[in-house]
């Protein structure tokens, strides 16, 4: 391996990490504590026990409801993104442990079409939910969101009060659901389960909003403040309750679980 392929360059600071400390940070500069992208399955691995994971609805995949066509058909574009990510969908979810708790779990994946949010998470989230009241086990979603999946037209948009249903119904039975937000949660997935928890957890510098800046900024022809729907903004708006560093999340989660059990 040249050296070139051992430094990694920070996104944020634009400075060189060592491939090997990167990895070892959890994909976190260790200069300006910028939290960089990890898929879903590097997720489960650094939050939950070893080989605790038992995925539910693995297989479950999009079908091409409304024959959608853009500059691919849908049926094309699920196929690159399930070779891409090695993935069946935009989340992963199933039960787990941390620190020897039982949880269910949801991870979302950005580098899924955008981690658009379509009939199969709405299906899977749903069903994780059940799993949840079920065995009365904490309900944990890491969201990761571009928003709606449009492919899927007016059944994506459906997914939102689906899955709010979902997660409510977990609330009424006393059984703590937490949300965690990642970079970027933005859309539907913003506008729905994500913002309803009993605690929102935010990971350092992700983007939590409805639409981005780019986009309020042309409708109403205003420049946003440079920290517009940043978790740091968030939390001093009540939008979230706590930002935690990823390589904390495990431990502070397993202390949350602990306070609800007690
Ligand atoms: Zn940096």
């Amino acid at each position: 391996m040249s050296d070139k392929n051992k430094i990694i360059k920070c996104m944020s600071c634009n400075r060189d990490i060592e491939k090997e400390i990167y990895l070892l940070n959890l994909q976190v500069c260790p200069y300006c504590n910028n939290h960089s992208y990890i898929s879903a399955r590097e997720r489960i691995q650094i939050t939950t026990d070893e080989n605790s994971f038992t995925e539910q609805n693995g297989n479950l995949s999009s079908v091409d409801l409304l024959k959608f066509f853009d500059l691919k058909s849908y049926p094309d574009r699920l196929k690159e993104a399930k070779l891409k990510t090695s993935l069946s969908s935009a989340i992963i979810v199933g039960e787990a442990k941390i620190n020897r708790d039982e949880v269910a779990v949801g991870v979302m994946d950005f580098s899924f079409m955008g981690g658009s949010m379509g009939s199969v998470v709405g299906e899977k989230i749903k069903n994780l939910a059940n799993l949840s009241i079920e065995k009365n086990i904490p309900l944990i979603l890491f969201s990761a969101s571009g928003g709606a999946r449009m492919q899927e037209g007016i059944v994506s948009l459906m997914q939102m009060a689906k899955t709010v249903s979902s997660v409510r119904r977990v609330m009424e039975k006393k059984i703590p659901y937490i949300s965690v937000i990642t970079h970027p949660t933005t859309g539907g997935v913003s506008a729905s389960f994500s913002t309803v928890a009993d605690i929102i957890i935010a990971e350092p510098g992700a983007l939590f909003c409805f639409a981005g800046p780019r986009v309020v900024k042309q409708t109403i022809k205003k420049d946003m403040p440079p920290d517009f729907g940043m978790s740091e903004r968030n939390l001093k708006n009540g939008q979230v309750d706590m930002i935690i560093n990823r390589g904390e999340m495990k431990e502070t989660l397993s202390k949350l679980i602990r306070l609800f059990k007690g």
